[in-house]
């Protein structure tokens, strides 16, 4: 049998006794979570199991590289942007958590540029990413640039969200906070950048 079947069957033998009533309130009522995560489409950094939410927690969306795009409102099809809109003005959460990671494929390819095989779109996203690598300074080792980079597009990131006018008067009012993480994929822990640097978080 399919594994996701397999799953599913999992979910409903296990989680869906114990989580019914959550869930079947949150049909009823709508969902009204304080939380939108920004994080990277990585399979190994799921933002609900490492912030350890349950459903209607976290509104998430999830890209290759875990990057905000600036604010424009072109022809272009801004999925990104459309999630952070309904998050922050339809269900007015109270917080953005931009959730970046170590080992991030789509950090490395912008150090390193995109696989050829991979050019349609990734390549042009990555652009997006460029003041990042700026940012590092010269003479670091490979390992190194990649490692600043991580946390250097968590900050992009968190530094673009205030592009969107939207967003910066909510931080403005006191409305909306943003904060920037780096999970570790290998060691399974968590940094938070503190407005400086990215400190363990016990
Ligand atoms: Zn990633």
């Amino acid at each position: 049998m399919h594994r996701l079947i397999e799953g599913y069957r999992r979910f409903r033998a296990e989680r869906w006794p114990t989580e019914r009533d959550r869930y079947e309130k949150l049909a009823l009522y709508g969902q009204r979570p304080e939380t939108l995560v920004i994080g990277c489409s990585d399979s190994r950094v799921d933002p609900q199991t490492v912030f350890g939410a349950g459903p209607g927690e976290l509104f998430v969306v999830r890209n290759v590289a875990a990057i905000v795009p600036p604010y424009e409102t072109g022809t272009g099809h801004h999925g990104t942007s459309a999630a952070l809109e309904y998050g922050v003005r339809v269900l007015e959460v109270k917080r953005i958590v931009v959730l970046g990671h170590a080992q991030c494929g789509g950090v490395r390819a912008i150090v390193e540029g995109a696989p050829d095989s991979a050019a349609d779109f990734i390549k042009p996203w990555l652009q997006l990413a460029a003041p990042a690598l700026q940012a590092i300074p010269e003479g670091l080792d490979h390992a190194e640039v990649i490692h600043r980079c991580e946390h250097e597009v968590v900050r992009l990131s968190m530094s673009n969200l205030l592009s969107f006018p939207w967003i910066k008067d909510a931080v403005d009012a006191g409305r909306l906070e943003i904060e920037g993480f780096s999970f570790g994929v290998a060691n399974g822990a968590l940094q938070r950048f503190d407005g400086e640097r990215f400190v363990s978080v016990d």
